[in-house]
């Protein structure tokens, strides 16, 4: 059994939660490779590191002094080492990366460094090499990820140590500067090295006990999801229940290795177990979970004999192509064709869009409305279950809530549904009743 752990900043925010990573690491011999994020918040009104190196840069950028600012990061550093009681400094790294900053090396330089004396730390702590992902992750001249030139050299570094902390979050480009992926991207590094080190298992231990069925902002107490599988989970990250950066799935699901949610704070907890496919249904409670989103608006045709005219489709969509607007669902009816689009992406230029439609394709009519919230339920369970469309679309009718939109995928996986934005919530509700409690 091989395992690949990545702890998240607020598992790594102070000595404290340091002392519960290590406990947990050395408890299980085959955790044998540690992403570390830097340091995230200690309590609510607490700055992550992170954010406070960007803060520091961006004063470094325009010239000015960062004596204060670079002590406080110093400072939350040297808490952890004291607390830890390691006989251990950071001090030449400090003017190091001091002396980058001024000489202006760079935003995502400077954000890295958290992650890359955190890692540090965390080595010296378990007695584990420490790996500088800028030796390992290598990023193409386009700033995309070389996915297979990372792995094939993760895997031959990797094979070398038995147990080692690689810090997330940054990789190097072809001419050694640095670089890092988008916010939360420590979840992507844990997902390489994962894949690279070929892991039976990748753990993504966090501050929750994994995902939750529904948005607890909305529904009170709901249960967890303990299995879900990654196209159910890429459903329901599309509409932001995010605890998982969405493109960390990407490797681990090619390499068919499962992911497990977990908490530091409760590691007791069995979390979230995410897997490439299973037979195992949920047919107590038929979906998995739901989210929903709002800022949607609807492009709606009209012409009669639409159905019949070769073309019609392309030449709406041309018209989005060439303003580089996605779509995202496409429902339509014989004479009718709606496009929902997120409505940040219109907004500015509605007029236009309907004028050019018009010159495509001279419908009968066309509008767009915006204020539409769009709905996922999602459930590997609905597959088996007969007349779930007909409970959601019950639980909502009961709930004196109009549909405005309805899309099923052909995998069956999950129904979309288009409500008005102050109805969401609601609808939420009255679906997780149906078939929860
Ligand atoms: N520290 C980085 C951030 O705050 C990356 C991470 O934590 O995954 O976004």
């Amino acid at each position: 059994m091989l395992k690949v752990v990545k702890f998240g900043g607020s598992s790594l925010a102070d000595a404290e939660q340091f002392k519960k990573v290590g406990d947990i690491i050395r408890q299980d011999t085959s955790r044998r490779y540690v992403v570390a994020s830097a340091p995230g918040k200690r309590h609510a009104q607490d700055t992550k590191v992170t954010d406070m190196l960007y803060q520091c840069y961006a004063l470094a950028a325009k010239g000015q002094d960062i004596e204060d600012s670079f002590k406080a990061i110093e400072e939350r550093f040297n808490g952890i080492i004291a607390g830890l009681g390691l006989d251990f400094s950071l001090e030449k790294e400090f003017d190091l990366i001091k002396n980058g900053f001024i000489h202006k090396a760079g935003k995502d330089y400077a954000a890295s460094r958290g992650e890359y004396l955190n890692a540090m730390i965390l080595a010296k702590y378990l007695g584990f090499d420490f790996i500088d992902a800028a030796d390992v992750i290598l990023f193409e001249e386009n700033g995309r990820l070389n996915m297979e030139g990372t792995n094939t050299l993760l895997a031959s570094v990797l094979a070398d140590h038995a147990n080692a902390v690689i810090p997330g979050f940054y990789g190097s480009m072809p001419n050694d500067t640095i670089k890092t992926f988008s916010r939360g991207g420590s979840d992507v590094t844990g997902s390489i090295v994962a894949r690279a080190v070929r892991a039976d298992l990748y753990e993504n231990w966090t501050d929750v006990s994994g995902f939750l069925m529904a948005d607890p902002r909305i529904i009170e107490n709901p249960l967890g999801i303990e299995l879900i599988t990654y196209a159910e989970l890429r459903e329901l990250s599309f509409m932001g229940a995010g605890v998982l950066h969405e493109e960390a799935i990407f490797p681990v699901r090619f390499a068919e290795i499962p992911i497990n949610i977990r908490n530091t704070n409760r590691p007791d907890d069995s979390g979230t177990m995410i897997v490439p496919a299973t037979d195992e249904v949920d047919l107590k409670h038929v979906i998995t979970g739901l989210a929903g989103k709002r800022g949607f608006s609807v492009l709606s045709i009209e012409k009669d004999m639409m159905n019949a005219e070769i073309g019609f489709g392309k030449r709406v969509l041309e018209v989005l192509e060439k303003h580089g607007i996605s779509f995202e669902h496409l429902p339509s009816g014989v004479d009718t064709m709606s496009v929902v689009i997120a409505t940040q992406e219109i907004a500015e230029i509605k007029d236009q869009i309907k004028a050019e439609v018009c010159r495509a394709v001279s419908p009968d009519k066309i509008a767009i409305d915006d204020g539409l919230a769009l709905l996922a339920i999602v459930g590997r369970g609905m597959v088996q279950s007969k007349g779930t469309a007909a409970r959601i679309f019950g639980a909502v009718a009961d709930a004196d809530i109009n549909i405005r939109m309805i899309d099923q995928g052909s995998s069956e996986k999950s129904i979309i549904m288009g409500v008005e934005e102050g109805d969401l919530e609601n609808a939420m509700r009255a679906i997780y009743k149906e078939f929860v409690h």
